[in-house]
């Protein structure tokens, strides 16, 4: 079934999803399991996997030089939403990036997933390797999410790239876009971010995800901005609680977003790094039941492998 369908049938209540990241190479399925197994009593309809670009790391050769090589730490994404959709029944949404592919290599991931009877998927770009700077897309591949958007609504009216291909079998995926309350980082400004979000409805996406955010205020902000922008589509909150001190200068730092000062003079006073995860476990169950109680049209938490604290999460919200 559809993301969206699922927003529809839920007739105003608030689902829950979940985000899980792919294991390490060399790690075992097991692990996302063991991540999701605690998690399923709060009925999730879909679950997210992430993907992840290769990646450059510098390897020591046998002369005794570091070389700079090119590798995918956390393969694996279209094979563990087999596997959930296997095991929980429930469906599972791949994440899809431009990063690393070329066009070609998107049309087969798509047909792969199509295959696989998997109609779900978060259309985006994929951040600048390590040592690039900034974005690089592959050669005859995507430079925005919205190209990629575009691709996957041909596939869905039957339009392959191989223009030879008459009645091509048409897929019908269902969307996800990522939003940013607070501005995605590269974006001159708001109002452009916001802009580039409504090409990406208007070339097809269904339904947006935001990035995390820690004031609700600028949950509630974004999608009034989004309204009077014409965009009309569900935008699912992306949440993620504090667990660590330190988190209060990595977050920031790592995915552009804001400490509220209450939140920051709060875990000031503490003393220990239990007192730090209890405030933000408090902090998130505070923002879901706010959210919960604005109609938000599912909460989406960014497990990162802590089943326990979204599990605490969940139990107290829903
Ligand atoms: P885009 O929509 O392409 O936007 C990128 C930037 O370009 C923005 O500043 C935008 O304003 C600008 N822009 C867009 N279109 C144009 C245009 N036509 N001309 C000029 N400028 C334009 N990363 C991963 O690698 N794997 C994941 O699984 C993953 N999952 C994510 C899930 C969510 C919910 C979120 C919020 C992010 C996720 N990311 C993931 C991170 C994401 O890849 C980065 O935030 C990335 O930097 C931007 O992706 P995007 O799809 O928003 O890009």
């Amino acid at each position: 079934m559809k993301v969206t369908d699922y927003f529809a049938s839920a007739k105003g209540q608030t689902l829950i999803s979940f985000e899980v990241l792919p294991p390490l190479k060399g790690g075992k399925m097991q692990s996302i399991f063991d991540v999701l197994d605690p998690l399923m009593e709060f009925k999730p309809p879909f679950i997210d996997v992430t993907y992840h670009r290769e990646e450059y790391v510098y390897q020591k050769s046998p002369n005794g030089y570091y070389e700079k090589t090119s590798i995918r730490k956390r393969p694996g994404t279209v094979g563990i939403c087999a596997a959930i959709m296997h095991r929980y029944g429930v469906d599972a949404v791949p994440h899809l990036i431009c990063g690393g592919f070329t066009k070609e290599d998107t049309e087969n991931a798509l047909i792969d997933l199509n295959f696989l009877n998997i109609n779900n998927v978060l259309a985006i770009r994929g951040d600048a390797r390590q040592f690039d700077g900034r974005f690089i897309p592959e050669e005859g591949g995507h430079s925005y999410a919205v190209d990629l958007v575009k691709q996957i609504s041909a596939m869905n009216r039957g339009q392959y790239l191989d223009s030879n291909i008459e009645n091509g079998a048409q897929t019908n995926f269902c969307i996800g876009i990522a939003g940013y309350p607070e501005k995605h980082f590269e974006a001159p400004n708001f109002q452009t971010d916001l802009r580039h979000t409504k090409e990406k409805i208007d070339a097809g996406a269904d339904y947006i995800v935001t990035q995390m955010f820690f004031d609700n205020k600028k949950y509630f902000e974004y999608v009034k901005a989004c309204q009077e922008s014409g965009i009309d589509i569900p935008i699912v909150p992306g949440l993620k609680p504090l667990t660590k001190s330190y988190q209060l200068k990595s977050l920031p730092r790592m995915f552009y977003v804001n400490m509220p000062d209450d939140l920051v003079r709060e875990a000031e006073k503490l003393k220990n790094e239990k007192d730090a995860k209890e405030l933000g476990i408090e902090w998130c169950i505070a923002q879901s039941r706010e959210l919960k109680a604005a109609g938000a049209p599912c909460l989406h938490y960014y497990t990162m492998g802590d089943t326990d604290t979204i599990r605490r999460i969940a139990k107290a919200v829903y």
